[in-house]
This record gives C-alpha cells, structure tokens and sequence, in this order.
C-alpha cells in the first residue's frame, strides 16, 4: 500500500471520473444506486412484490402493500439526510488518493457545511469495509504490534495483522485483539484462519502453541520470507496512515473500523475504482451485521 500512496497518477485518473459525476443529478444518483440494489428490477423489501410507482419525492410506492419504500432503506445508507449525490460524490474522493480522507478533508472535498455530517459518513463507509464471511487459507503471515490510540498511552493496544496469498490473490486481515497470550491468538485464529494454511511467523514465544496446532503447519522463525516482511510493513504504514491522515486522534473503541478500512483499502491497492464500485455496492446492500471479537 505504502508505494500507492503518493501514485499522483491514480488519483488524477480518478478525478477526471470525479469531474464527470459531479453533473450527475440527484434523480440519476437514485437510478445508479436502485439497479445496484436491484439489478433484476424493484422487489418491495415488505411483500416482494415487482410492481411500484415513483412519487415526486423520490421515494416508491409498493403497488401490493402500499407501503413507501427508498432505495436507501434497510442498508447502511437508512436514514441519512445528506443528498444521494453527496454520498457518491464523497465515496470518489475517499478513493481518489490510495490513503483516503480525515473528516476535515472530506467536509472541504465536498462542501458540507457540518464536521459531524463528513464524520457520520465516514462512519458509514466504514461499517461496512470489513471482509465479515471469508477466511485467510494459503499461505498466511501473521504479526502482532502494539499501535498507538488516543488516550491507550506510549504503549499502544496490541493489533494482529495478517496477509493470505492463494489462487485468489492476496488478503488482508487487522484485528484490534486484548493481548498476545495463546488462548486470544487461538480464538483469534479459529475465526479468521482456514484449518490447512500454511502459517508463517517470527520466532516470538507468543507463537509456540502453533507448533502444536494439528489444524495449522507453522513456520516459525521466517522473518526473512518476503510475506512476512511485507506483513510487517503494513504494520508500519498502518501506525503512519493513523498518525499522518487521522492525526492520531483515533480512539482504542473506534480503532477496529479503522482497520477494517486500512485492510480493505490495501486489498484494492491497485484498482481504485474497483474499490468504489464496492463499496457502493455494499452501501446500499444489507446492513452488516457485525460482532467484535477482540
Ligand atoms: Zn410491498
């Protein structure tokens, strides 16, 4: 991630798209935004029903319920009083450089007159930058560091990080976790880890009990491998992204969400817009449904 992050190349690329949805009315951002959520046509989320009538609201009128229905409801985005545009507006530039934006950048990025309105937003676009379902397989390298919060003191809150290579490309994983002993690492791993991976570690005494691990093949003492070294950087970039972009202002409560973002944004390291479309995507799917194991 770290060499994206002053890729001038990308980010212009990305604002010459951004200059052209920036005329998009706010009726177009509703259409964009109904065949994402359904793309075979409306489904009245009450009755299932296929048939509605538009009103000059903007929202739907089930034709079988009779119910109103916005495109927005029951998705991370329910409830928000920020126009459609805006949100799709500030969804570009968060991608338009590889590290993304404060609060304050955003506000000024897209003109919204409230701080609290460009940080609920953020909030949202975070919320739903985890990878909930899928599991690290292949070869895994693991690596706890304490990372600096406000108020957790020179010491930090120890956070795992993980990255996978498998047939499917790589895979990023950071966990805010209570501390490094064997039984929070192993419940660690039985969530995120696939049984069968290959796990390369440094040679810390926190890793032992992987040595005993039937479910795992470890590989102790591998600093050297370039999976791991690369896993270390990201520990690196991660404590600069939090410090550099966020100013370190970022709370040990909140940190997990921060992660989530810091992971996704390394996974579509090299295909910003495909990191947009996702997380578009995933405004205006389901509401995640999330749990913090810590
Ligand atoms: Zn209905």
């Amino acid at each position: 991630m770290s060499r994206n992050i002053h890729n001038a190349g990308m980010a212009s690329k990305q604002n010459k798209r951004m200059f052209n949805e920036e005329e998009w009315s706010e009726d177009q951002c509703r259409t964009y935004l109904s065949i994402i959520r359904w793309p075979d046509g409306f489904c009245c989320p009450h009755c299932q029903a296929t048939k509605v009538w538009p009103l000059k609201s903007g929202r739907l009128t089930c034709s079988k319920c009779r119910k109103q229905v916005s495109v927005t409801a029951g998705t991370p985005l329910q409830d928000t009083r920020l126009p459609l545009r805006t949100v799709l507006l500030a969804a570009r530039h968060s991608f338009a450089s590889p590290v993304g934006l404060s609060a304050v950048q955003l506000q000024k990025a897209v003109g919204l007159p409230r701080y609290q309105s460009a940080m609920n937003l953020l909030s949202r676009f975070r919320s739903c930058m985890a990878f909930p379902d899928d599991r690290m397989q292949g070869r895994v390298a693991v690596a706890t560091g304490p990372i600096r919060t406000a108020g957790s003191g020179p010491s930090g809150v120890p956070v795992l990080a993980a990255i996978a290579t498998s047939r499917q490309g790589p895979h990023y994983l950071f966990r805010r976790i209570l501390n490094t002993d064997a039984e929070r690492l192993k419940q660690n791993f039985r969530t995120y880890v696939q049984q069968g991976a290959v796990v390369l570690t440094d040679a810390a005494d926190h890793w032992a009990w992987l040595d005993a691990e039937s479910a795992y093949r470890h590989r102790p003492a591998a600093d050297q491998d370039p999976l791991l070294k690369r896993c270390n950087n990201l520990l690196g970039a991660l404590r600069d992204w939090l410090q550099n972009v966020h100013g370190g202002a970022v709370r040990t409560d909140h940190l997990q969400c921060y992660l989530d973002e810091f992971a996704f944004r390394a996974e579509y390291a090299e295909d910003p817009e495909l990191a947009y479309t996702e997380l578009v995507r995933r405004l205006i799917g389901p509401r995640p449904n999330r749990t913090f194991l810590v």
